[in-house]
């Protein structure tokens, strides 16, 4: 596994999601593969019911507490200062545990003040229920805010990310603010996964057009990934990406596939 550090914390740069899954037996038996697979991040919340499936596989798994990052996120209807501390307890009863390494505001509506939700979130901090805190499909402007605002470090901002979905505006603002840029539905590809390049880079590496859609996501400064599947075949080949690395070439034609980079991104990147 790799790690991204960010803020001196080392976040497994590859995740588990576990949005989208039918059944508890589903959802359960995921993660149960995917912890067997190697990941250890595994990306949940109050809205997807998966809390206690997390919960019970980390149970059935020969895995230690310290050893994984669980990330849960605030539903809208959770925001209130009291509701923040409320549903935070009741998702570590869901999921067996006494902390959560990461709490995020879901999505950025505000129905109440960021300020007020970020306030309680950062009292969870200080009295250790939550490691770190941070946002989800927050815009440049609410990441800023967010940071200013609030005394605990925005640990993420976690939004869709994938080869046919950029952020050019977002991710060089976490680069430079040091905050993780985590990539959900990294594999909603579409017409991309039939690129003709992206097939001959991974026929060139003996690797499929998904492993080397999470490899270009992985080989970013400040990204970290969480791919889903119910499939175990699929949970090992989407965690087989770190024995392989894409040229500078590759990455860059692989960002030609989602509309191409600008320079001073790509000089943040190393490209
Ligand atoms: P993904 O991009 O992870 O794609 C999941 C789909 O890809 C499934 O249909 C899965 O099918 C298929 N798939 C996975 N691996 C393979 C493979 N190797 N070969 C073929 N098909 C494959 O989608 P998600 O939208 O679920 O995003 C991932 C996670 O991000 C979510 O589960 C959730 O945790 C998080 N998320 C967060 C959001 C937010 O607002 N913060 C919003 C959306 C997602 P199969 O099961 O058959 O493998």
């Amino acid at each position: 596994m790799e790690y991204v550090t960010v803020d001196g914390v080392d976040v497994p740069a590859l995740g588990f999601g576990t949005a989208g899954m039918d059944s508890e037996e589903e959802r359960r038996r995921a993660i149960t593969a995917a912890l067997a697979a190697g990941y250890r991040h595994i990306d949940t919340a109050q809205m997807y019911d998966s809390e206690s499936a997390v919960g019970d596989a980390v149970d059935d798994a020969d895995v230690a507490r310290e050893e994984l990052f669980v990330t849960t996120k605030l539903s809208r209807n959770n925001r209130h200062e009291t509701a923040v501390v409320e549903s935070t307890h009741d998702s570590l009863d869901r999921l067996g545990m006494e902390y959560v390494d990461l709490l995020l505001i879901h999505s950025p509506e505000q129905d109440v003040p960021h300020e007020e939700t970020l306030d309680a979130m950062n009292d969870l901090v200080d009295d250790g229920t939550v490691r770190h805190i941070g946002v989800s499909n927050f815009s440049v402007e609410q990441t800023r805010n967010a940071i200013e605002h609030s005394p605990a470090p925005i640990l993420t901002n976690q939004v869709e990310y994938s080869l046919a979905t950029h952020q050019p505006d977002l991710l060089p603002v976490c680069i430079e603010e040091d905050v993780l840029l985590t990539a959900y539905s990294p594999l909603k590809l579409g017409a991309a996964l039939d690129d003709d390049s992206l097939e001959a880079i991974a026929d060139t590496h003996g690797k499929t057009a998904r492993q080397v859609a999470i490899r270009w996501l992985l080989q970013q400064p400040m990204v970290a990934t969480i791919p889903r599947s119910s499939n175990p075949d699929h949970i090992e080949r989407n965690a087989d990406v770190f024995d392989f690395e894409l040229s500078d070439e590759e990455m860059t034609r692989l960002f030609e596939i989602g509309g191409g980079i600008d320079e001073d991104l790509a000089a943040r990147i190393g490209l």
